[in-house]
């Protein structure tokens, strides 16, 4: 009898073998299909424009902010900045202070010969001139200014930081770059100065150095008034507004405000910048630009500067400021924001020789986003680096949609292919909400996730609660956080606010997921007397991810032949979901289809891959041949059992 069980379990193997290995569970196919497209701007019109230019009460009265006067000498030979900045110090923190830290970023920017750097040279407290013992950490680009008394809260502290800075000469954020002999020279002087570092509840004080990745700028709003003394001819951008300015017959002294708290004060300064202005809903919006780049600057420049402010401000809320200056620079990157002011590399037509004019626009746009996105609303950049880019991208986006007929969100720079075939192409997870330190040291992408995930998840967003409550958030996020700093949670808080429901459930998935849903169809049942169906679909990333995603996506049931739509619904699909339905009663369903349309977010491996088909008549076709030949099987196998379990009692009793 043994050998008879192994024998059994020998053909038993044998049997299950053969059905798995010719029989898969599924039969999914893909197809290629582009047709389906919703876009949802209808509501947006030039009427809206008109009507929501209305200025709000731009302070509130219990704001206390701290007071930072800047006056400051540019040596145009050697490239330095040298001067004082008095800080009176307001502790808007729950805590006591008895130091405070300072950024000193030049000495962590890029240069070729000549490194940046910010030697302190003398700390005093402003009334008695008395000496601040002060710590300077290179390497971390930091100074802690040790105070005489602890700081209370709501309590002020004043002292004076003399320092002297020497701009860097590579194409990072702050330098001196070009040749008076061709007209190039620029003195770029942002971060040039000790800037107070942020207490927050999440990092204590933020100290971190000037980092390789991402903006490492993170700063309290503060009133900031700013002298600079520069040679004779030299013209200055600056941010806020010139207030006066005199000539001692060598140097020039241009006196600037903005009148209304910022995070920093930063200028430009070059003897051969061009001027272009004009005042938009009084705010006079300047270009700087060199001779060599007129053919570019002049053309389209200031008009995209103009109609990006135009549509920002009436979208999101009211800028305070009287200027807004947009300004040459050099730089590795396309362009960089600052209060009131913003930076466009020359670069640009070397990074994009084919097409430079349309990134030009677009970098300026994004940066003018920028002063909503980061310097009004403040974020912790190195924490949520993606809440101002992601909506800074999605505003760029905004803008060319408003004002291009032609334009679509998923076309050129819009990143709906690169998303969606992202994994597939590099094998990189890519959660969206995490520090940037999250990102050093991995093979995750912080400038695929900031830049390009999160605008089409903001978007995703707008699409599914609605163009106009998304617009309401957004302003109402703009309102509740100018001049102040804002968490990622704050944004989905605004949001949840203006629907009065939880967004937990679209906020989490897709911003804390590392891997996008990737759909298949496990299984149909359709019964065609009765018309009803029952559909399968899988996420087959669900385990893979914290969360499971919920979205809608478009279902069709066609008949054998694919030439009639005999049912067509957008249905939620909420991680693995099962979908029952009725067609009508003897219809000859073959077929059934997820069409992924543009606002579908999903993992593929080809962007032609936008529809998931099913095939009902094959796999009922299929099963019943599975049938069949399963029967035959068995019945052979059987025989064989039979058969083998008779020869060897027949041996046996031979013996
Ligand atoms: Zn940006």
């Amino acid at each position: 009898m043994k050998h008879e069980k192994l024998i059994i379990l020998f053909f038993t193997l044998l049997l299950s073998f053969f059905t798995q290995t010719l029989y898969p569970v599924t039969e999914t196919a893909l197809i290629t299909n582009s047709e389906w497209i919703c876009t949802d701007n209808s509501w947006i019109s030039t009427k809206f424009l008109e009507h929501n230019n209305i200025k709000f009460d731009i302070l509130q009265e219990e704001e206390i902010f701290s007071n930072l006067s800047l006056s400051v000498k540019l040596d145009e030979t050697l490239s330095v900045v040298e001067g004082n900045l008095t800080v009176d110090y307001y502790n808007n923190d729950p805590i006591t202070f008895d130091h405070i830290p300072f950024h000193l970023y030049p000495s962590g920017m890029l240069y070729e010969d000549r490194q940046g750097n910010i030697d302190i040279l003398k700390v005093v407290t402003t009334g008695s001139a008395t000496n601040l013992f002060y710590k300077v950490l290179s390497d971390q680009q930091l100074m802690w200014v040790n105070l005489t008394s602890p700081l209370e809260p709501d309590q002020s502290v004043s002292f004076r930081i003399t320092f002297r800075t020497t701009l860097p000469d590579g194409q990072d954020r702050a330098n001196s770059q070009g040749f008076d002999s061709n007209q190039s020279r620029v003195y770029s002087c942002t971060a040039f100065y000790p800037i107070p570092c942020v207490y927050d509840e999440y990092d204590g004080w933020n100290i971190d150095g000037y980092l390789k990745i991402g903006d490492p700028f993170h700063f309290d709003m503060a009133y900031y008034d700013l002298v600079i003394e520069i040679p004779n001819g030299m013209i200055v951008a600056a941010t806020g507004e010139l207030l006066n300015s005199s000539s001692d017959g060598t140097t020039t002294k241009y006196h600037y405000n903005p009148h209304y708290p910022v995070r920093e004060m930063v200028f430009s300064a070059s003897r051969y910048f061009q001027v272009e202005s004009k005042v938009v809903n009084g705010v006079n919006i300047s270009c700087y630009y060199l001779p060599h780049s007129n053919w570019l600057w002049e053309k389209d420049t200031l008009d995209a500067a103009v109609n990006s402010f135009i549509l920002f401000n009436s979208s999101f809320g009211s800028y305070p400021y009287s200027t807004f200056n947009v300004v040459e620079a050099y730089g590795f990157y396309g362009g960089m924001e600052y209060p009131c002011q913003v930076q466009i590399s020359e670069s640009i037509v070397d990074q994009h020789p084919e097409d430079y004019e349309f990134y030009q626009e677009l970098i300026v746009t994004h940066e003018t986003a920028h002063q909503w996105w980061c310097q009004l609303v403040g974020n912790d950049q190195i924490d949520w680096g993606h809440l101002d880019e992601g909506l800074t991208c999605w505003s760029t986006d905004f803008y060319f949609d408003f004002y291009y007929p032609d334009w679509h969100y998923f076309d050129n720079y819009w990143p709906l292919d690169i998303v969606r075939t992202y994994y597939d192409t590099f094998s990189q997870p890519s959660k969206i909400n995490q520090s940037i330190y999250d990102f050093l040291g991995t093979n995750m992408s912080y400038r695929y996730t900031a830049y390009t995930k999160a605008p089409l998840i903001i978007q995703k967003l707008r699409l599914t609660i609605g163009s106009k409550d998304f617009m309401t958030g957004l302003r109402h996020f703009f309102e509740e956080y100018r001049f102040k700093i804002a968490t990622f949670p704050d944004l989905q808080k605004s949001f949840e606010k203006v629907i009065g429901k939880s967004l937990n459930w679209f906020f989490c998935p897709w911003f804390d997921n590392p891997y996008l849903p990737k759909y298949s169809i496990t299984n149909v049942d359709y019964n065609h007397e009765q018309g009803s169906i029952t559909v399968i679909v899988e996420d087959i990333n669900e385990e893979k991810n914290a969360y499971p995603f919920a979205q809608q996506l478009h279902l069709q049931v066609k008949d054998t032949r694919q030439l009639e739509v005999l049912y067509r619904e957008r249905v939620w699909i909420n991680g693995t979901t099962t979908l029952d339905f009725e067609l009508t009663k003897n219809s000859d369903a073959g077929v059934v289809l997820l069409v992924y349309e543009s606002d579908v977010l999903v993992q593929l491996s080809s962007i032609e891959d936008t529809v998931l088909v099913y095939s009902i008549y094959s796999s009922n076709k299929a099963n019943l041949v599975r049938l069949v030949e399963l029967t035959v099987l068995l019945l052979a196998v059987c025989a064989i059992l039979v058969f083998t379990v008779w020869i060897m009692r027949k041996r046996r009793n031979l013996r």
